[in-house]
Formats: C-alpha cells, structure tokens, sequence
C-alpha cells in the first residue's frame, strides 16, 4: 500500500528531456494521494448516502442478488471501485468539486470523496462505507423503521445522524493530530480512546477504520435515547422476532402469545428485564 507522509505534495509528475526528431512519447505517471479529508456537508450528515451512492453497476448487481450481510461484507473487502469506467469516468469528471470541504454534489459520499483524493496511489476506500455504512444503514434501517413505534422512529433517525457526526469528529481529530478520543456528554453513554491512530492514517487501514466506526457506535445508539425506548421497540431491534419475519405482521403477535418473547410478570423483573433489552439491542446492532 501506497504511503504518503507529506501531506502537502498530492502527486508526483516525471518528465523527460527528448531529442527534437525523437518521436516515441515520454512516460508520464499522474496521481494524487490527498490525505486531507474535507468535512461532509451540513445537509447529507443524517442520511444513508452519506457514506456511499450507489453509482457502480457491481454494488446494484450485488444487492439484487439478496445477499446476506456477511456476504456484503466480504465483498466490499475486495471491490475495485475504480473497474467501473463509466462512474470513474463521471466523478473524475468533477474531481475538484467532490474533494471541497461541504460539497453538496449529487454523487458526493464519504466514499467517492475518497476516491477523488486517491487516484492511482493504491490506496482503497474503507470497506466500511460500503457495507456497514452505506448498506446496513440503508436496507436494515428501511426493514425497522415502519416496526418502530413513533419514538423508536424517532430514535433511529438519531442515531443514524449521531454515527455520521461521531465519524465527522474522529476524521477531524485525525487531521490534527495523533489519537482519537470521544466521549458522551451523558453520564455512563462511554467514550472511548485510540492512541495508535496516527495523523492522517485513519482512513488508510481498512481494520482500523472498522474498529474506530465501531467505537463510536454505542456512543451513537445511546446518546440518541436508546436505552429510554419502549421495551417493544427495543425488542423488534434486537431482532426477535428474525428481521425477515417482521413482514408478516402475526409474527410478532405470535411469537409473545407463543413464550417465545417472555414479558416481565413482576416490577423487580422489569428493572432487569429492561436493561437486558437495552443490553440485548445494543449487542444487535453492535453485531460484527
Ligand atoms: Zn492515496
């Protein structure tokens, strides 16, 4: 992988001394690798697109195909965003626009912003933004949100802002300087620290980036009032009834008059049960 300490030199031109009747053209190598990530526009800081559009044919190609999460995943380890000369060709097209900071540009995304600073250097968007952001954002939060009573609702269009936020601060605190930290202003939300980022590196190391998102994720889910949600919203999150079968609406019905969701009988059990589900939730949506 491609390094790059000096963040003031964004690519590297060589040119060659020819004889005037010397007719073979000169090699010339054009590139960028632009660390400088440039805030996210005010305006998409809250919506799926943030982290990815889905422009290229093999991500729309991939999602047809019903995969399971795992699968995306996987995939988005190895995707070659740069195969697709047709959307290369579309956002090269509007380089300068999509590398300025609040860039409001119909194809801006955490993703193709990436791109635009990285351009024959080797280096690679984070996997994340593909799949944990843009696609489990999209099609898990699209499955919940209509189960969702009208304060979960609320809560996930919350947390969905507060992930996008906290990922706008750590890449800021990336900017400026070595570690990363972040805490809730909310008594026992957590925070969380990571000394061995180096400035500028965040984005570059796919495994770190990961670790980094997913630190700030419990931050996110409780500072947006996780943990004050009814118990029936906190339970449709935690996945019980299996996602899946939410679209048939007895499920749920049937699954408590069956015992397999267990109400609490007694006060003492829903102070514990009620934190279960918090804790229950929290691990759903925290799964790797
Ligand atoms: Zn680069």
């Amino acid at each position: 992988m491609a390094e790059n300490d000096d963040t003031n030199v964004t690519g590297v031109f060589r040119s060659y001394m020819t004889p005037a009747g010397y007719t073979q053209r000169a090699k010339a190598d054009a590139g960028r690798c632009d660390l400088h990530v440039t805030p996210a526009a005010d305006s998409i800081i809250g919506h799926c697109e943030y982290y990815y559009r889905p422009l290229h044919c093999e991500f729309r190609d991939k999602v047809e195909k019903l995969p399971s999460f795992n699968e995306i995943v996987d995939w988005a380890r190895s995707f070659n965003p740069w195969s697709d000369s047709t959307v290369t060709k579309e956002l090269l097209g509007k380089r300068d626009r999509l590398i300025r900071p609040q860039c409001t540009d119909s194809d801006w995304s955490r993703h193709s912003n990436f791109m635009m600073r990285h351009i024959g250097c080797g280096h690679k968007p984070p996997s994340y933004y593909l799949s944990y952001g843009y696609y489990y954002c999209s099609n898990y939060g699209a499955k919940l949100n209509p189960r969702l009573s009208e304060a979960g609702k609320h809560w996930l269009a919350r947390a969905r802002f507060l992930l996008q936020k906290n990922m706008e601060t750590g890449l800021h605190q990336n900017m400026i300087g070595d570690g990363i930290q972040m805490a809730s202003g909310i008594d026992g939300n957590g925070s969380f620290s990571m000394s061995d980022v180096k400035q500028y590196q965040l984005e570059l190391d796919d495994d770190t980036f990961k670790s980094f998102a997913f630190n700030t994720h419990p931050l996110a889910y409780l500072d947006a009032g996780l943990a004050d949600l009814p118990w029936t919203d906190l339970l449709k999150i935690t996945g019980q009834p299996s996602i899946q079968e939410w679209e048939d609406g007895r499920t749920w019905e049937q699954a408590v008059e069956s015992g397999a969701v267990v109400l609490p009988q007694k006060a003492g059990d829903l102070v514990n049960s009620a934190s279960d589900a918090v804790n229950g939730a929290l691990q759903r949506l925290m799964a790797k």
